[in-house]
């Protein structure tokens, strides 16, 4: 199967589950199980929500992007966002490290255990990419 989907929508909450149900129906034209569905469900979910919650701080004007490929079974996902940006990617990155007290700080290592290559980008001020495969 070789399909491409790029979705450009605006850093509203409710947008997180809209990413998720389009990249589920993308991927359920590969041969991927239900469990691995929900896998990648998953980190399109931390991704999106990483976007609207700390890209954008909260703001509902900033511009949020997912493209995905489907090649041959693969699945490439990117999400990307032009808000704030990160510091330090390394610390960002590390297990039950949140800027916010009251979040877990786990959305990357649900990324990194679901799926595969996980690529963190980032420019403080101007954005931040995250590229993964299933
Ligand atoms: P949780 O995902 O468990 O609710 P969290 O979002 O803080 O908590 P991660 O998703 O692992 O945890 O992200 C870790 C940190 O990386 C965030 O607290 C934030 O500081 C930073 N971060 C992640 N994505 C972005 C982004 N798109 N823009 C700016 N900062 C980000
Ligand atoms: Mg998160």
């Amino acid at each position: 199967v070789t399909n491409r989907v790029h979705i450009r929508f605006l850093s509203l909450p409710d947008n997180v589950g809209l990413a998720r149900v389009a990249i589920a129906a993308l991927a359920a034209q590969a041969h991927f199980s239900i469990t691995e569905l929900e896998e990648i469900k998953v980190a399109v979910s931390e991704a999106v929500s990483n976007a609207v919650i700390h890209g954008y701080r909260g703001r509902t004007d900033g511009w949020v992007e997912v493209s995905a490929e489907l090649d041959e079974n693969r699945l490439t996902i990117t999400v990307e966002d032009w808000g704030v940006g990160i510091e330090d990617i390394d610390k960002a990155r590390q297990p039950a490290y949140s800027q916010d007290p009251e979040r877990m700080g786990l959305g990357f290592v649900f990324m990194e255990t679901f799926m595969h290559g996980l690529e963190v980008d980032s420019t403080p001020g101007q954005g931040t990419r995250v590229r993964m495969q299933r």
